[in-house]
């Protein structure tokens, strides 16, 4: 059951937040890209509220599926197009992947026709791998500052998806960079780092330990692999 799973990970990410002394607490994303919106229903009956969807067009039908749902949430995590901006409507919480400032500049252009002031994470490539979208770490600051001048972009913090590995443990480093950046953009800025949005299925333990505050786990939660 959807319940258990999630209390199972509930119980790890208490003992990786005991082992690194934190005593905040860690968000649990489900990322129900995979699944149709009846497995949304069950986890949703089951207590869960906040959904991570990756593809602009599938969640919409989710949303319009389970919109007499009260409370439900739905998070944009997947890389997204500019084409598909003008398909989000209000229908996302918080995007975790703007990578871009022309893809932050549309965002912009289109929260502001529609009067929405849009919660986003700006997505960091911190381990400069080729197959992820995101911004360099290098290049993370000044995209930040410019989107904090955009009237209808609020940022809360960054998101990061590492390099695809067996080895989970060789990835500790990208989450600890990325902790690095996100404490350094916690000073002296005109934005609040809130959310540090890391660590998946196989690697949410590794990423807690290093600092995340939010987690998005899709095959663990709805599969139980
Ligand atoms: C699919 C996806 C996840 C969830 O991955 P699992 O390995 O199934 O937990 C998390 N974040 C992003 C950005 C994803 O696209």
């Amino acid at each position: 059951m959807f319940s258990d799973r999630l209390a199972e990970i509930q119980k790890n990410i208490d003992a990786s937040l005991k082992k690194a002394e934190r005593s905040d607490k860690v968000d649990v994303v489900a990322v129900s890209k995979y699944y149709p919106a009846d497995a949304i229903k069950d986890a949703y009956e089951q207590g869960h509220r906040v959904f991570g969807e990756s593809r602009v067009q599938d969640a919409n039908e989710k949303v319009e599926i389970l919109k007499e749902l009260k409370e439900l949430e739905f998070h944009f995590i997947g890389h997204l197009q500019t084409n598909k901006v003008k398909y989000l409507g209000s229908n996302f919480s918080l995007i975790h992947s703007v990578d871009s400032e022309r893809l932050a500049e549309e965002l912009d252009k289109y929260f502001g026709k529609i009067g929405r002031i849009q919660d986003i994470l700006v997505q960091v490539n911190i381990a400069d791998d080729p197959d992820k979208s995101g911004v360099s770490g290098d290049g993370a600051e000044a995209l930040c500052d410019r989107i904090s001048q955009m009237p209808n972009l609020r940022i809360r913090g960054l998101m990061m998806i590492p390099p695809l590995t067996d080895e989970e443990e060789k990835n500790r480093k990208y989450f600890a960079a990325m902790k690095e950046l996100f404490d350094r953009l916690s000073v002296g800025k005109e934005y609040t780092m809130e959310i540090l949005s890391m660590g998946m299925s196989d690697d949410y333990t590794i990423a807690v330990e290093e600092g995340s505050t939010m987690v998005r786990i899709g095959t663990a939660l709805f599969s139980g692999r």
